[in-house]
């Protein structure tokens, strides 16, 4: 059986007293058993704080990106192993906003895998298609291409610790969702692409969540196709109350 994982990406958002007030509204409001796996991403600055507050909850907390060195001369990065020096074990790769706004290739998010692997994190490993290649009905080769270059050199056993987000890059932030039998397509392509990569007991036990524009209103929908296993939030992770909500729709 795969996993339900709701995971809220919070990106540039809240302070430590800000990331406080709305730890305390989630741990207060979470059912002691959700039917989904919850993780929330808060800014490094706030790591340590919510990895302190939630440890006792099933919340778990992940990082929003990594370098792949482990240490060394890289002004304002972070690695593997400080990351889990202050209790988090999960990391966010390949967010659209990286790959566009700091230039981070197929190439380098292939070293960022597995130096997360090696250091056995967990990933969530974003990808997905721009608005003018879904226009142009490249969105298969261009989803195909991001998993060949940036994760399928990983082996078998390692995709224990991996858990995938299509991200269509012109639903994310932007009001615009795909519609369900989208999403569903483009994850079932997902699964037979690693089939046929590995084998079929790989594609069918890793968890595909689906982000960009998941609200309150439209997450049961898209939950509730086949092949989707959950949701990567971005806006709606910043209020408890909507946040929840998602969490609850399985
Ligand atoms: P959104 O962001 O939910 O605000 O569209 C999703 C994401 O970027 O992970």
């Amino acid at each position: 059986m795969r996993k339900n994982i709701v995971a809220g990406n919070w990106k540039m958002n809240n302070d430590l007293a800000e990331t406080s007030e709305l730890l305390t509204h989630l741990k207060m409001q979470l059912v002691k058993e959700p039917t989904a796996e919850v993780y929330i991403a808060p800014a490094f600055t706030c790591l340590s704080h919510a990895f302190q507050t939630l440890k006792e909850t099933p919340i778990k907390v992940a990082a929003q990106n990594m370098h792949f060195e482990k240490k060394g001369a890289f002004t304002g990065e972070v690695s593997a192993q400080m990351l889990q020096s202050v209790g988090v074990s999960t990391v966010i790769l390949g967010h659209s906003e990286r790959r566009a706004q700091f230039n981070e290739t197929n190439e380098i998010l292939a070293k960022k895998v597995s130096a997360a692997i090696e250091a056995d994190m967990e990933v969530i490993f974003c990808f997905g298609e721009e608005l003018k290649e879904r226009k142009a009905g490249e969105h298969f080769d261009v989803v195909k291409r991001q998993l060949e270059e940036g994760i399928f050199h990983l082996s078998k056993e390692s995709w224990k610790k991996v858990i995938l987000a299509y991200e269509p890059v012109w639903a994310i932030g932007t009001g615009e969702t795909a519609s369900p039998d989208q999403a569903q397509e483009v994850h079932a392509f997902v699964r037979e692409t690693i089939a046929g990569k590995y084998d079929e007991a790989t594609a069918n036990e890793v968890s595909i969540l689906y982000g960009g524009s998941v609200k309150a209103d439209n997450a049961r929908e898209i939950f509730g196709k086949e092949d989707v296993d959950g949701g990567l939030i971005g806006g709606a992770s910043l209020n408890a109350i909507d946040f929840l909500a998602i969490v609850n729709s399985f």
